[in-house]
């Protein structure tokens, strides 16, 4: 998928952009820890209505998403998860975890605090400093 392709997939949904990463009729294959990954990266607030997202935004996440999971599956060692994404990568991955799981840890970006929200009853990470609502 190209970052126009999630821009025009995106245009009538109203959901937080969280939602839309782990909507598998939309990106196959983003897990719960991804999306945190792919949204901290992108420098954008998970609750973010995607329509909101400008085509640059979308650039973005496109690109994150595939240099995460791509890092991911270089890195070897320990296996959190299998994936297949619509992005035609797959594999078994370790990943470097900078906000999923990390409430209460410094942002390794501006050094604020990363928190703990929910977004669609699923747990969410984020720094709310870095990450725009938009
Ligand atoms: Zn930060």
């Amino acid at each position: 998928m190209s970052g126009h392709e999630l821009y025009e997939k995106t245009r009538k949904i109203k959901r937080e952009i969280k939602s839309v990463l782990l909507d598998q009729s939309i990106m196959a294959g983003i897990g719960n820890i991804y999306a945190d990954e792919i949204l901290f990266a992108s420098r954008l607030d998970p609750r973010t209505p995607a329509n909101h997202l400008d085509e640059h935004d979308c650039d973005e996440i496109v690109a994150q998403t595939k240099r995460i999971l791509q890092g991911a599956t270089r890195a070897g060692g320990t296996t959190i998860r299998s994936y297949t994404s619509s992005l035609g990568v797959s594999g078994r991955f370790q990943l470097e975890l900078k906000a999923h799981k990390q409430e209460g840890k410094e942002c390794p970006i501006c050094k604020g605090t990363i928190e703990k929200i929910k977004v669609n009853q699923r747990s969410t990470y984020l720094c709310p400093h870095c990450q725009k609502r938009k």
